[in-house]
């Protein structure tokens, strides 16, 4: 089936992928666009790129908005495209690049995707440590370092229509995927900041909703903090890892969830984060490195 795009503003357009419900976005402004992960599948990418040249214009730059797989199979469709990601994006590629092959061998083969050359990981051409404004048209958008989920998470953010592409966070059917429980606190006590017209998550529902807005900062935060001090309490009075997560495991989730291993993961990465004695990797280390 065809990639569908729907407009979210008089600037973004968004078309989701069957997969984890992944958000792909197009930014456009007079003839230049700037894509937001663009893609999984490569009938998608393809559909991303015939769109933008319907709409009169030519890709200026991708965002990639972490090297988690399923953001950075787009730009290899895009040769010459500029791609901007965070600094951090290449010390995860140094580290973890045959991590990533290895998922997107295992999922191309599940998928029957053949492919004539093998893929390679996207090099960024331009990095930045904190943020970058990239001019688009008569547009400015602001890429900024939004770590938690990753480590090189960046977000998107358009002023002039307070809209923020949040990558993997805020998400109404995904609970937050924890790496680093002090860097999500942050970026999320970030982000409460600005009032927000326009909220796209990597994988989820975008919604105009002030109210869902505000309720999808809420939940998060109130999850993270509730965390932070379980695992706290656990760490200070001596527990293992597996008495934690016996103790994390009534923790109210912030968005109905009948896999308990994402929300297990997180306790186990909280712990290791917070200071209990861990042996290798656990948490979601482990399973992005698996
Ligand atoms: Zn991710």
């Amino acid at each position: 089936m065809p990639a569908q795009f729907t407009q979210l503003t008089s600037h973004l357009w968004v078309t989701q992928s069957a997969l984890f419900a992944t958000n792909s976005g197009v930014f456009l402004s007079g003839d230049e666009a700037c894509l937001i992960d663009p893609g999984i599948a490569p009938e998608t990418i393809e559909d991303i790129a015939r769109f933008v040249t319907e709409q009169g214009a030519t890709p200026r730059a991708i965002v990639l908005t972490h090297a988690h797989w399923d953001h950075v199979m787009g730009p290899e469709h895009f040769p010459g495209v500029p791609v901007i990601a965070h600094a951090e994006y290449l010390r995860v590629l140094r580290e973890h690049g045959a991590d990533l092959y290895r998922q997107i061998d295992a999922w191309e083969a599940q998928a029957h995707i053949r492919r004539l050359r093998p893929f390679l990981l996207p090099r960024p051409t331009y990095t930045f440590a904190t943020a970058l404004t990239l001019t688009l048209g008569d547009i400015r958008l602001r890429i900024f370092h939004a770590p938690g989920h990753a480590l090189d998470q960046c977000a998107v953010y358009h002023a002039e229509s307070a809209t923020l592409w949040a990558a993997d966070m805020l998400s109404d059917i995904e609970i937050p995927l924890v790496l680093s429980l002090s860097a999500y606190e942050q970026t999320l006590a970030h982000l409460a900041t600005p009032d927000l017209r326009m909220l796209v998550p990597g994988h989820g529902a975008p919604t105009t909703d002030a109210g869902e807005i505000r309720r999808r900062l809420a939940v998060d935060r109130a999850y993270l903090a509730e965390l932070r001090e379980r695992v706290t309490a656990a760490v200070a009075a001596g527990r293992t890892l597996a008495e934690t997560a016996a103790a994390c495991s009534d923790v109210p989730l912030p968005c109905p969830c009948d896999d308990p291993t994402p929300h297990m993961w997180n306790v186990e990465s909280a712990y290791a984060e917070l200071g209990g004695q861990v042996e290798g990797l656990v948490g979601w280390e482990r399973e992005w490195s698996t």
